[in-house]
């Protein structure tokens, strides 16, 4: 049996994917109630892209990154899911390059830490490749996912084409910000010794982390999709 994907043109009951073409805009979704209204005009530019709001790039950098931290299910929910990737893309460059730089200032501290047991010192010209390595592995796994994410929703049914995908990856970067600043802290603090603990429970720590983070990513990333499985625009 061949999946029914909708159109591009369709509208979506945003609540519940019911196809609402033709209705008159004032009424309610047959299927769940929901007023038609708020699969119409429930979607705003992101404050990131709002250039003419008089506020600083800085101000709507952070502000932005705050509300998908915080709250990436309204962010989501209310968020403009087609238009323009640049802007977007802009956004997620400033954060990978924010995580790759914890991420390989992190790497480099914690290889300190296994040097006092023997093996050669890092010197500071390999912070350059660690930072490569960082930025790179961001990159491939956000256009991996977004590559699968598409075509595994494709296949379900459901319309969520690439650039809209893509563009929700870029602004999920947001989410690389604590787990990378977590990561730095537990290593710079152990390298310190403001964490007072024998290495195998500071290896188990940065082992529980991993897991952690990664549980996080993906939960964050759903959310986001969940999100925009019945977007309209
Ligand atoms: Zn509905």
């Amino acid at each position: 049996m061949a999946t029914f994907l909708p159109a591009e043109t369709d509208l979506l009951c945003e609540r519940c994917g019911y196809i609402l073409n033709g209705l008159p805009p004032g009424g309610n979704c047959p299927e769940c109630g929901t007023p038609i209204e708020q699969s119409t005009t429930g979607r705003i530019l992101p404050l990131w892209e709002q250039r003419d709001t008089g506020r600083s790039d800085f101000v709507r950098f952070v502000v932005t990154s705050r509300q998908i931290i915080f709250h990436p299910g309204r962010f989501f929910r209310t968020t403009t899911s087609r238009g323009d990737l640049a802007p977007a893309q802009q956004f997620a460059r400033f954060h990978w390059f924010i995580a790759a730089l914890l991420f390989a200032s992190a790497a480099w501290i914690h290889w300190k830490i296994v040097f006092r047991f023997g093996i050669d010192p890092p010197r500071a010209k390999l912070l350059a490749p660690l930072f490569i390595g960082a930025f790179g592995a961001i990159l491939f796994t956000t256009h991996l996912a977004a590559r699968l994410t598409a075509w595994e929703a494709a296949y379900r049914g459901y319309r969520l084409p690439h650039p809209v995908v893509l563009r929700a990856m870029y602004y999920h970067a947001a989410h690389c910000f604590p787990v990378a600043l977590l990561v730095f802290l537990t290593i710079g603090g152990y390298a310190l010794r403001l964490i007072p603990c024998p290495i195998l429970a500071y290896l188990a720590i940065l082992g529980a982390q991993v897991v952690g983070f990664a549980l996080y990513l993906f939960a964050t990333y759903w959310i986001a999709m969940r999100n925009l499985m019945y977007a309209n625009r």
